[in-house]
């Protein structure tokens, strides 16, 4: 039943692009609120401090991570 499965596809193709679409209107929602969150080490700006976090722990593994409060302006 390759037709059942084309649709099922689809299906799956749009439910991606409609998470794509919301996922992108949270980033331009950062974006405007001016990206608090960077990366202390190499300033590599990033969406949220959980993002900051992963970020430190796979580029600078020897640095410190900051307290999500030091991200306050
Ligand atoms: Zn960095």
């Amino acid at each position: 039943m390759a037709r059942g499965k084309q649709k099922e596809q689809a299906r799956e193709k749009a439910q991606k692009q409609a998470e794509a679409r919301a996922g992108g209107k949270s980033q331009l929602n950062a974006r405007a609120a001016g990206l608090q969150f960077k990366c202390p080490v190499c300033k590599t700006p990033a969406a949220n401090y959980k993002i900051v976090v992963q970020h430190m722990e796979a580029k600078h593994p020897r640095d410190a991570v900051p307290s999500e409060e030091s991200f306050q302006a």
